[in-house]
């Protein structure tokens, strides 16, 4: 099954019965805890906290996500997209748990025939909160689960909440076995590439107050209008339908690696480095499009600085494939006509998109053709001397002279086994950033059109030492 069709079942199956189908939020979330959308239910968070009235009682909506902790397992996992379509089913204070439950057992084994996604109900595995002996009843109800199949956890896998006061309350995740050949027997406990989770469903059905208690909010008691939250992965649902080994092969992002397999002249399925690659270039470069199409330019910065990493970690991983050419043109497109069906908005930002994509990748190149000798000299003199660790003076040349921004200087070490003095490095900065600011100091007031102040500003706050990417939180 295609995954536009996985897409159009699931709101065809939940507008019939009673849910107002949403269209997608754009990727940039006005939300001030969040850089991009990371979750379904984030658009609906008024509604779901009690700030806002709902329009409707029920809501269905497949929406763009983006995770930028899941970024390192790109490639890496069978089942991290940066970018990924989460579907969704959402009850304010109307059905809870009975209906979710049934709904979900439902859309996923009902045969393909009779609309559904034909799932072997013999291969389906949950998880219930230890505490919700609701949910286990209802699985063993509804679905005729076996108990060895109904696995519980604890708070840290299986309790929902956003670590503020409002509603929380258990989860109940759906995992379909893939067979021995994706790895070790057991369940999700087991292994989760095997046993891949592909449906989460949230509770909400206590509160939170404010005071003293676990993680500071203790629970309140039950909430007077109860909400349900689920998050369906679509490209995980495409995956099994699709029969393919892992979300990077399905048809919205294959061709993508295709591309990128014939332009590199490698082979995919030959080589587990470069297969890895080759899966961080399917993603990365479609995530990058979806990015641009919902107005994000590369910058130094918050969204855009994301946007640039995804860029470069692309390109960088073509020319470690061994291809020297201009990528993003190449594959730019690829990924625009992947995903044009659903999102007729890539195709009407495709210029600009484009654009910005491909001066972002003439800007890396000079970057690289600068800094890359200067680097790998330097990594080949520590490697001389015996040592292991980049002097901090060479990471603060990198990035003042050559513009590579720490984290690039960190990665490409890495690569050739070297780590970085990054103390060092900070240190240099500091005393950077002191310098400007005490010449500022000095100048103040010196000359009728002084540009000290400006200048101190721009030393105070740039060059940006970027920390956001170890830092952000985005799991939802
Ligand atoms: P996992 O444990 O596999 O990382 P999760 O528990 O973090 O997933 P949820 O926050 O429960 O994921 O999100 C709801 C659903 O969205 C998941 O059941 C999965 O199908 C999908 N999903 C989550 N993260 C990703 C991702 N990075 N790429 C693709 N799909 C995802
Ligand atoms: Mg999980
Ligand atoms: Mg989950
Ligand atoms: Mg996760």
């Amino acid at each position: 099954m295609r995954t536009p069709e996985v897409r159009t079942r699931f709101l065809d199956y939940f507008a019939e019965r009673g849910h107002t189908v949403v269209p997608s939020a754009p990727l940039p979330t006005p939300d001030p805890t969040l850089l991009f959308v990371n979750a379904g239910m984030v658009p609906f968070k008024p509604y779901l906290t009690g700030t806002a009235e709902p329009p409707w009682p029920r809501a269905t909506s497949v929406q763009k996500c983006i995770r930028t902790l899941d970024i390192e397992e790109v490639g890496k996992t069978t089942r991290h997209g940066s970018f990924f379509q989460m579907n969704g089913n959402f009850s304010f204070g109307d059905y809870f748990k009975e209906e979710a439950i049934a709904h979900a057992w439902e859309l996923s084994t009902k045969s393909i025939a009779d609309g559904g996604y034909g799932l072997d109900p013999d291969r389906i595995w949950v998880t219930v909160h230890h505490s919700d002996g609701d949910a286990r009843g209802l699985w063993r109800r509804i679905a005729g689960l076996p108990d060895e199949r109904i696995v519980a956890r604890g708070d840290e896998d299986n309790f929902w909440s956003m670590g503020v006061p409002g509603p929380c309350g258990p989860c109940s995740e759906l995992y379909y076995d893939r067979g021995p050949a994706l790895g070790r027997e057991g369940g999700p406990e087991v292994d989760e590439d095997r046993y891949m989770e592909f449906w989460n469903l949230v509770f909400m059905q206590y509160e939170r107050g404010e005071g003293p208690g676990k993680s500071g909010y203790p629970i309140l008691g039950e909430l007077p209008r109860r909400n349900i939250d689920t998050g369906m992965g679509l490209e995980r649902m495409a995956t099994l339908l699709q029969g393919v080994d892992n979300l990077y092969e399905i048809d919205e992002t294959r061709p993508i690696l295709d591309r990128a397999a014939e332009l590199a002249g490698v082979r995919y399925g030959a080589d587990h480095q470069a297969d890895v690659r080759l899966r961080v270039v399917a993603d990365h470069v479609r995530t990058a499009l979806m990015l641009l199409t919902d107005g994000t330019a590369p910058g130094n910065e918050g969204r855009g600085y994301v946007l640039r990493r995804i860029l470069r970690r692309a390109v960088r991983s073509m020319r470690q494939l061994g291809y020297e050419g201009l990528a993003l043109p190449e594959l730019l497109p690829v990924a625009r006509d992947c995903m044009a069906s659903s999102y007729p908005e890539v195709a009407e930002a495709y210029v600009r998109s484009a654009e910005r994509a491909d001066a972002e990748e003439d800007a890396f190149r000079s970057t690289l053709r600068q800094g890359t000798t200067v680097l790998d000299t330097a990594v080949a003199t520590v490697k001389g001397e015996g040592g292991r660790s980049l002097p901090g003076a060479q990471a603060f040349l990198l990035h003042d002279t050559y513009g590579f921004p720490i984290d690039l200087t960190l990665e490409m070490a890495a690569e050739q086994g070297i780590e970085v003095d990054r103390e060092g490095f900070t240190a240099l900065m500091t005393a950077q950033r002191e310098r400007a600011r005490a010449d500022a100091r000095a100048r103040k007031g010196a000359a009728p059109l002084d540009t000290a102040a400006l200048r101190a500003v721009l030393d105070e706050h740039g060059p940006t030492d970027w920390r956001a990417w170890e830092t952000l939180t985005t799991d939802s």
